[in-house]
């Protein structure tokens, strides 16, 4: 496992004193991807707010336990009960068969607690990232999205609604192609 990486995430970062086992935690949770865009993992999207290691209940066999704190992204998302199925599966291949986790809902997730890593996986992967900080309609039409094929700039939006709610339709005025916008909220 190499270094951990860069975390926007305001609660990971001010989490400068990470325990040896918070952050071996908070590695094997960035192997857990999101069930709906699969390239990222649910660190990168920022769903996982933070990892507290529950050194009370570590059992003399060397077990460990976790608290797993997480956010959805959208409040009622069903893939939800996925990533935290997911979570405890990871977790207890990994020596954390006792995991529990919370949900909180507030504040709500935002695009903005994506890490710039999960950024650059979304635009590989087709995706242009989120740009700014909020979501309004007027904006998205004037919005200067780059195209994530060919980097160009000349792109127009087609629909609010891409392949989920939560992205935009795009096309490239340049390469042609049309590509899915992640939009902030
Ligand atoms: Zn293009």
């Amino acid at each position: 496992m190499s270094t951990v990486s860069n975390h926007n995430n305001p609660e990971q970062s001010s989490s400068i004193n990470l325990t040896e086992e918070e952050k071996k935690v908070w590695a094997i949770l960035e192997q857990v991807a999101d069930p709906e865009i699969p390239v990222l993992s649910i660190v990168d999207l920022g769903i996982v707010r933070s990892v507290k290691i529950a050194t009370s209940s570590i059992p003399p066999s060397g077990g460990g336990g976790a608290l797993i704190t997480i956010t959805p992204t959208y409040s009622g998302c069903p893939a939800m009960d996925m990533i935290s199925t997911n979570i405890r599966i990871a977790l207890s291949e990994n020596g954390y068969p006792n995991v529990e986790i919370y949900t909180v809902l507030s504040p709500a997730w935002t695009t903005d607690w994506m890490t710039e890593q999960g950024k650059e996986k979304l635009r590989a992967y087709g995706i242009a990232p989120p740009l700014g900080k909020s979501f309004d309609q007027k904006y998205l039409e004037d919005l200067k999205v780059e195209c994530p094929q060919c980097h160009s700039n000349n792109t127009k939006l087609i629909s609010q609604f891409g392949s989920t709610a939560c992205k935009a339709l795009f096309q490239c005025n340049d390469c042609k192609e049309p590509f899915d916008y992640f939009k902030c909220h």
